[in-house]
């Protein structure tokens, strides 16, 4: 049994809509890109995804590097560890 997100009453995985108050429930191919999405945010995949994806690396780094100043991640102290060895590893091939 699935639990409505509004009101918590339990329904059949095959409803589409809430018995008791009438909320559509997302469907699943919608939890799982939300899933998707949250997992790219909290991820080193996602990281080096949002990094790759840059216009450049260096432009990725410095928006990573944005992300990480505005302080929401809990994994900060990662990141910032990873960015440093990733220029690194940038500047070892560079030279
Ligand atoms: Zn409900």
């Amino acid at each position: 049994m699935n639990k409505c997100q509004v009101c918590g009453a339990e329904h059949d995985p095959k409803e589409i809509r809430c018995a008791d108050c009438g909320t559509f429930y997302p469907t699943l191919a919608e939890l799982l890109a939300a899933e998707e999405m949250y997992e790219e945010q909290q991820t080193f995949k996602g990281f080096l995804k949002r990094i790759l994806g840059a216009e450049s690396v260096k432009q990725g780094v410095c928006n990573e590097f944005k992300l990480f100043k505005a302080g929401l991640s809990n994994t900060a102290l990662f990141t910032l560890y990873v960015i440093a060895a990733f220029i690194f590893a940038l500047l070892i091939t560079v030279i």
